[in-house]
This record gives structure tokens, sequence and C-alpha cells, in this order.
């Protein structure tokens, strides 16, 4: 199992003092876990970490390349595909030899050859179950009935890890980053939707047309942590499969990561 970026922030000393170069913990704990910097960077960190850091490290450049291969092996079944037939079944519009579908509110098109364009950064862990979509999405319509991730015919498995990887990394984001949902709001046309299982704040994301899925956020509150849970439409697996579902919900967190750090999370890190 390889560590999230708030499980590397966590073996961090949390007073942004920026002697890494990085505008603070949090920001070279992301930028760690992209691997564009090494964790004994920070002067202040233990040989404990150090040993464990490095480590998942080399596990996750392995998940890499295994996600490098999927990635070729989807772009040749595209390249295979009538591209032109799955436009209805996806949800997406077809011209000009290109594949066209609404990624939170944003064109993102595909051609015959499994070339993606979008004006987006579209990372190799939303690129997979984009193309997984293109090719096997079945065109069920969602019913509106949400479900958690652990309720879903696949999900059960594979939950703590979808509960570490995606709910617990989004939760920490949205605690130590307040603009959070306002971004989903204005940069991935989000809709805030009202009353769900009394959360705080309900949002609803399409990151694929027929793929839509719902934030609940609940605010700390007089001495009880804050909770978030991500929730599902109960037809998802008909149109993406369970391991992409989860593959799509990291690749989401990790790009809402990068927004946090780029606008500035380092104001909003507490202090510990
Ligand atoms: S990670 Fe960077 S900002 Fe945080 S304590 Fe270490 S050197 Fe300072």
């Amino acid at each position: 199992m390889t560590l999230t970026t708030p499980e590397i922030y966590k073996l961090l000393p949390k007073t942004n003092c920026k002697e890494c170069r990085a505008n603070s913990c949090f920001a070279f704990a992301a930028l760690v876990f992209k691997g564009d910097r090494e964790i004994d960077e920070c002067p202040y960190v233990d040989k404990k970490s150090i040993a464990l850091v490095k480590k998942n490290n080399s596990q996750h450049n392995s998940i890499e390349t295994e996600q490098d291969k999927l990635l070729k092996s989807l772009k040749d079944q595209v390249a295979g595909i009538d591209l032109e037939s799955r436009a209805i079944p996806t949800g997406g519009t077809f011209s000009n030899n290109r594949l066209t579908l609404k990624v939170m509110g944003k064109n993102v098109a595909i051609d015959t050859s499994g070339k993606i364009f979008t004006d987006i950064h579209v990372n190799a862990w939303i690129a997979a179950p984009f193309m997984d979509y293109v090719i096997n999405a079945k065109g069920t319509l969602p019913t509106g009935v949400w479900s958690p991730f652990r309720e879903l015919p696949g999900g059960k498995d594979r939950y703590r890890l979808f509960e570490q990887r995606c709910e617990g990394s989004l939760k920490h984001l949205a605690d130590t980053y307040p603009d959070l949902f306002e971004d989903l709001m204005v940069l991935f046309n989000g809709q805030q939707v009202h009353d769900h299982y009394q959360s705080d704040i309900s949002l609803v994301l399409h990151p694929l047309p027929l793929v839509p899925i719902l934030i609940c956020y609940w605010k700390p509150d007089e001495g009880m942590a804050s909770d978030l849970n991500l929730f599902f439409d109960e037809t998802v697996e008909d149109n993406l499969n369970i391991q992409q579902v989860y593959t799509l919900g990291a690749g989401l967190v990790t790009m809402f990561e990068k927004i946090a750090v780029r606008h500035g999370i380092s104001t909003t890190c507490p202090v510990h």
C-alpha cells in the first residue's frame, strides 16, 4: 500500500519553515508524493520516516509502471473499436474522427488512435478510467440512487484502500483547504445539492457523463471530528468497472491536491 500526500505530511514537522524551498510542509509532501522531491530534502525528518517514504516510493514507481502498461493496452483497444458507435453509450458526441465527452464540464476528446485532446490536465489516473469508459460503458442511465463505495457489488474488497486513498485524503484536504468546495464548483462545474445524509456540504461532480459522484462533508463540530464520504450511483458498475471507479477517485483527489497546493494551501495548514 502506498503512502498518500496527507500520510507523508503527517511525518513532517508542520512548521512551514520553507527551508526545503516548498511553500509549506503540505506542498512539500505533495511534491514528494509525485516523486518531484526527496523526503530527506526536509532536514527535520527522522531516519525511520525517511526509510518508510523511500520504501513507499519504490512501490509507487512499480505501480506507475503498471499504470503505463495499462494505458498502452487501453490505447491499443481504443484504436481497435468503432469510436463513432461509442457516442451514444458514453453520452458523448462524435465528429472529425474524435469522440468528445464532458469531464467535469470540460471537453475531453479521444481520436481513433487513442490520443487524448483536452485543455485540462488529465493525469494517468484519470486517463485510464476515461479510456476504459469509452471502450466498455453500457450506457445505463443513472437512477439517482446513491450508494457508498463499500456497498457497490464489487466495492467491498477494495473499500479499505478506497477509504484511505480517496475519502481520507479528500477529507484532509477539505479540513485544511477552506476553498476546496468553492473551487470544485467554479473550476469543475460542481453542483451543490441539499440535505444529503444531513451533511454540511453536498456536491455532485460528473467526472464522466454517466458516472456522477456525490461528495458529502460534515464539518468538525463540538469535539466531533469532521467526516467525508463519496457516493456513486447504484448503476455505476454498468458503465465503469470497480477498479477504474477506484482509480478515478484517486485521480480526482490527486488533481484537487495539486490545485490546493497551487492556490496556496500554506496559509491554511494547521501547525500541530
Ligand atoms: S517540509 Fe519544508 S517547510 Fe516543512 S519543516 Fe521541512 S523544510 Fe520546513
